[in-house]
């Protein structure tokens, strides 16, 4: 693929030059690193896969692809004139919409020419006698550097599974998370769609709406609240973009990094039933993931609490199926509710009520091949024009592990992470010099709003770098001690709570032969924010830094 590279990026990296910082990835955490270290006056390279900025938002173009949080509350706080002239037309933001703010910053803060773009990176090795990072790309650059910092996302590595025959398979075939540029028309088809997730819940509704016949291939049911998306309300508009400030300061201070969402003060089994259900009703109404999950204070971490609750989500799919097996099968059963990630739709559970959508159970009758004209399950053989893998990501470490990342004489970070991910914060990883994530396993990452999550992380790596330099130190480094630490901790959290009851890919459950570790930090996002805080108040806890 030819390179659509700006003049300056293709300059420091084609000269096989020095940058102090080298970022990897151009998604919304990336641009913002990009914003705020050239700010410190540092010279930056960034490398993105991509031939554009976004990263989630520009890979994952499928048909009904929008967020599942706010606009509001997911988009960026650094600039308050991009926060009030910015205006979302819906309450969730669409792809295509969020797409077009990522590149609205990119321009406005005039990023791209530190970007060279369809440029993979393929290894990082520290050379621990100069304390310098060599960067490696598929496009033969080479780049020595003070820092790495992954920008890479957690929901990046798209995973299409293993079938036999896909090689041989004679319609169209696509991943939803590499989903093509150009528009993909199903008219007319016999269309399958793999996997019940987030993507495929929120895909299948507009595949139904062109297909000819549509097969849902599901294996887990998973729990989907209606989003209850509409156009953006003016007046709410108005009152939130005049209280920003507020809402940014609210949301930093509470779990999921959300404003608007006081946590709730009573366990559900404190309320009669008729009450409790009251409340639901009422957050159900409202929409969104994290209002219901708001509802009781201990639905996440009390088995009988959650069952109220994912009883009622239960309750709600009966009355929505009219064919009471098929309704039997898109119930889960498997988790409590919200221990996946929970799903936001609409006209998800209707669309099986079309005449022309067939939902085939893949649990009790595996797909054991993909055939030249369809696929065939342990049980019946199904002819399709066109496949949708909606099967998810390596999430949260596959990116990083696709990297050759090493320290010379040392281990790669393959060994370091043989028996799952290891970090101190999510930030930095215990014998790897001046490499920085961001939201890596450890921190709240995914279990928290993204955007501010990546503006947090990247406010205290600034903060950190800048330290370094005053100081005339050259490298930072987690303590091995901290590490264990706080891997023990995140467990710990976890365990506290409901989260490993479900086979996810909080978990790297979703991949066969990947260490079943729980990645995400639960403990929640202000109390993380604040830890990270005091780490730095105390000197840098936990890191060892060298002059
Ligand atoms: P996912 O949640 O991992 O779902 C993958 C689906 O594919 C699951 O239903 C899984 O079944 C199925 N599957 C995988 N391998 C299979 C096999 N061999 N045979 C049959 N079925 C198979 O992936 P996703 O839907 O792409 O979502 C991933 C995450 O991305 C979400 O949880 C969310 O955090 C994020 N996301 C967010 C949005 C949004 O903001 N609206 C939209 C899309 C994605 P099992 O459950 O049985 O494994």
């Amino acid at each position: 693929m030819p390179k659509a590279t700006s003049d300056a990026a293709e300059a420091t990296a084609k000269r096989g030059t020095t940058s102090d910082v080298v970022v990897v990835g151009a998604g919304v955490s990336g641009l913002y690193l990009l914003y705020r270290l050239r700010g410190l006056g540092l010279t930056v390279t960034a490398f993105e896969a991509g031939s554009d900025v976004g990263g989630t938002w520009y890979w994952n173009r499928y048909p009904g692809c929008r967020c599942d949080l706010e606009s509001l509350e997911y988009s960026y706080s650094f600039a308050s004139d991009l926060q009030q002239e910015w205006h979302w037309p819906e309450r969730y933001g669409t792809q295509p919409e969020i797409l077009q703010y990522v590149n609205h910053v990119a321009d406005r803060f005039d990023l791209r020419r530190y970007i060279q773009f369809n440029t993979r990176v393929t290894s990082a090795v520290f050379d621990p006698e100069r304390n310098r990072w060599t960067i490696k790309t598929d496009q033969d650059d080479t780049v020595d550097a003070r820092f790495c910092i992954m920008a890479t996302g957690n929901l990046s590595t798209p995973r299409t599974p293993d079938f036999p025959g896909l090689d041989a398979f004679q319609g169209e075939w696509y991943h939803t998370g590499l989903w093509p540029h150009e528009e993909v028309d199903f008219t007319g088809l016999r269309v399958g769609v793999i996997g019940t997730g987030s993507s495929g819940v929120q895909s299948i509704p507009h595949i139904a709406a062109q297909a000819k016949h549509l097969h849902v291939f599901q294996r887990t049911a998973n729990f989907s609240l209606e989003a209850r998306n509409a156009p953006m309300d003016p007046e709410r508009e108005r009152q939130h973009k005049a209280n920003y400030p507020a809402h940014r300061d609210a949301a930093n201070d509470t779990p999921f990094g959300m404003s608007g969402h006081p946590p709730p003060e009573k366990s559900a089994l404190e309320v009669p039933a008729d009450e409790r259900n009251q409340i639901y009703e009422r957050k159900w109404e409202q929409g969104g993931s994290v209002s219901f999950l708001f509802s009781f204070n201990d639905l996440l971490t009390n088995k009988a609490s959650n069952d109220t609750a994912s009883d009622f989500a239960r309750k709600k799919i009966r009355q929505k199926v009219n064919n009471p097996e098929v309704a039997d099968l898109l119930t889960p059963t498997t988790h409590p509710i919200g221990t996946k990630r929970l799903i936001l739709d609409t006209n998800y559970y209707e669309t099986y009520n079309r005449d022309n959508v067939t939902l085939v159970d893949v649990k009790s009758a595996p797909i054991e091949e993909i055939t030249k004209t369809g696929l065939r399950t342990a049980q019946a053989g199904y002819e399709l024009d066109a496949i949708v893998f909606a099967t998810g990501f390596d999430a949260m470490t596959g990116a990083m592990l696709d990297i050759d990342i090493r320290v010379e004489g040392g281990p790669s970070l393959k060994e370091a992470w043989s028996a799952g991910p290891r970090t101190y914060l999510g930030l930095m990883i215990a014998g790897f010099p001046n490499l920085f994530m961001i939201m890596g396993p450890g921190s709240p990452g995914v279990k928290a709003q993204m955007i501010l999550g990546a503006e947090q992380h990247t406010d205290w790596i600034a903060e950190c770098l800048q330290h370094l330099r005053s100081r005339e130190l050259s490298s930072v480094e987690a303590t091995a001690k901290a590490e264990e630490d706080w891997v023990i901790h995140v467990k710990e959290v976890a365990d506290s709570t409901l989260y490993p009851l479900a086979n996810s890919w909080y978990l790297g459950a979703n991949i066969p032969g990947k260490p079943q570790v729980f990645m995400p930090y639960v403990g929640g996002f202000g109390p993380y924010k604040k830890k990270c805080d005091e780490v730095v108040a105390n000197g840098y806890e936990g890191f060892l830094l060298r002059p």
